[in-house]
């Protein structure tokens, strides 16, 4: 992913929505949202600076929705996980008029027009760009979406092509699926994308969600044994069960260590 850019805009929140039972839409404005005029991604985040009274101060990575430099208005939509954490608790409080500082955009990915089919794929971190790769891809696009939620009721309308066959897929939350697919192998989301019927052409794929599904479970299989290469899949996790995003970065460096050696 491109490094985002360092300067910091103030976001002040206009909004609140409740968009299903764990996941609220927080809509903000800027002053300043100039960083966004070459943003072309459809996964563009930025980074939220959450201020601690004698500490340094907590950065959070989020997915940058309808971004409009024009008026100087983005949304933002928060898993709520609990009380642990910063952002998911700040989103859950979130009232207008509250501020943050945000640091951006980075981002990696937009689907390719060139691709025969898309492969779009994450748990609800990552359905905020799920959303934005849907709605970027043209008419006649196919292909499928998988997106793992944790039961029935969490579904949000999403506008997609008709020949992308959109799936939520009810897996319980991810607390429920502990240490025996601590490696991903088990997940459903994981078997979910193996029994997709494999179209024929050019694949380009998004996946995003828990590291553990996404790099040891769905990486290796759509790397190796479909043999998609490298640069036609964007994928990486978003967050890992157990760790904050501050020991996840050590978890992501470690894993890359293991692999260059
Ligand atoms: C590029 C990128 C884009 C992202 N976009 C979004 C987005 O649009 N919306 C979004 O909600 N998230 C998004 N995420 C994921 C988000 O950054 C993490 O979930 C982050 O850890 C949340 O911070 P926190 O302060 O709430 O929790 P942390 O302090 O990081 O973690 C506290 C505890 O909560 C657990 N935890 C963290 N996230 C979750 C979760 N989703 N479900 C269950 N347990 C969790 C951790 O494992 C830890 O045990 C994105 C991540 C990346 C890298």
């Amino acid at each position: 992913m491109s490094r985002p850019a360092k300067p910091e805009t103030i976001l002040v929140v206009t909004a609140t929505e409740r968009l299903s039972p764990t996941m609220i839409r927080v809509s903000f404005r800027s002053e300043d949202l100039s960083a966004f005029s070459s943003s072309l991604f459809t996964d563009r985040y930025v980074k939220l600076v959450f201020p601690q009274k004698d500490d340094d101060p907590v950065v959070r990575t989020y997915t940058a929705l309808n971004p409009s430099v024009a008026d100087g208005t983005l949304d933002i939509d928060f898993v709520v996980h609990g009380t642990e954490g910063y952002a998911g608790p700040w989103a859950a409080a979130a009232k207008p008029g509250d501020t943050l500082a945000a640091r951006g955009p980075g981002g990696a990915y937009s689907p390719a027009p060139e691709a025969d089919w898309h492969l779009i794929a994450g748990d609800e971190t990552a359905l905020p760009a799920i959303r934005a790769a849907l709605a970027a891809l043209p008419a006649d696009a196919r292909g499928y979406a998988v997106i793992d939620i944790p039961a029935p009721g969490h579904e949000q309308p999403l506008d997609h092509p008709d020949g992308v066959e959109v799936t939520w897929l009810v897996t319980g939350g991810h607390t429920h699926h502990a240490a025996e697919d601590a490696e991903g192998h088990e997940q459903p989301l994981v078997t979910a994308i193996r029994d997709l019927k494999w179209l024929d052409g050019r694949v380009h794929a998004f996946v995003h969600g828990e590291a553990a599904v996404t790099m040891h479970g769905i990486r290796p299989y759509l790397l190796k044994e479909r043999g998609v290469p490298k640069a036609d899949v964007s994928i990486s996790g978003y967050w890992r069960r157990g760790r904050t995003e501050e020991t996840f970065r050590d978890w992501k460096r470690e894993l890359a260590e293991a692999e260059s050696a």
